[in-house]
Order: C-alpha cells, then structure tokens, then sequence
C-alpha cells in the first residue's frame, strides 16, 4: 500500500495499575511502558477475478510486545522526550512517517499520568501504548 494513502492506523495510552512490572525497579521515579504492537496488511486484490472484487480481506499478524523503562521528571511537559517516544516506536516497527500523532497521543498521555495527584506518591507509573498499523510499502524494509 502506497506510504501517503490515508490508513486507519491506531495509537492509545493508559495508565495500567495492573500491568505486570519487572521485581527490579529503578531508584528514581520512571514510567514503565509496555507497547502492544498489531499489523494489517491489506492483500492486493486480484483484478482478474471479478467475483471478489468488492471484497476487502485482511491479515493481522500476531501482537508483539516490547517493554521499556524511562526516567519520569515530573515536569509539566514532555516528561516523555519526543525523540525518546520516536525511537521507541522505532524499535516497535512503526515507520518515521506514521509517528506524528502517536508521539502527541502518547507524549500527551505521560505528561498527565506524570501530573496526576493519584501518581503522587508512585515511584512506577505503569503505562500501556497500544498501536494497530496498517502495513505500507517502507513497512518491511526501512524503519529508521
Ligand atoms: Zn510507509
């Protein structure tokens, strides 16, 4: 699928209390941030055969999940670094082109559970990213 062609890709975080967290946590205040990943590819419909041809199918591949741990200052914005969210949905397999708006969401997202009064007192901020991309033509070759 053609890079510039609108998708429904998808992004939300959430603060997850109950979000599984390593025993071995860090001295300082950090987000532990858990990102569920799951691809759509859109098959290429046969043209040939034309009593298919008003059918979408689909294939999802299984959801991967990657864990990672980032230092929380409590400040009032980009707790979470930009760069830092791109480079994790970088490793997550999400090309530069489809970041944009989830490095809002998500940035958006840390910077109110790092700010909440209920997080006050909370060293681990359990945080779940969960992101649905629909393949495109650069998904499988570069991601940089
Ligand atoms: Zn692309």
């Amino acid at each position: 699928m053609d890079c510039s062609e609108p998708v429904d890709d998808y992004c939300e975080a959430w603060q997850a209390d109950n979000l599984k967290v390593p025993e071995k946590i860090p001295s300082t205040d950090h987000f532990f941030i858990a990102f569920q990943i799951e691809r759509t590819y859109p098959l290429i419909m046969d043209i040939n055969h034309e009593e298919e041809a008003e059918e979408e199918f689909v294939r999802v591949e299984g959801t991967d999940i990657l864990a990672f741990w980032e230092p929380c200052p409590r400040i009032e914005h980009e707790n979470l670094p930009r760069g830092k969210i791109s480079s994790m949905l970088s490793k997550a397999g999400v090309p530069l082109h489809k970041q944009e708006f989830m490095v809002d969401r998500i940035s958006g997202r840390a910077d109110e559970i790092a700010n909440a009064d209920y997080n006050k007192d909370k060293k681990v901020l359990p945080m779940i990213v969960s992101i649905s991309v629909v393949a495109c033509f650069c998904y499988d070759t570069a991601v940089c």
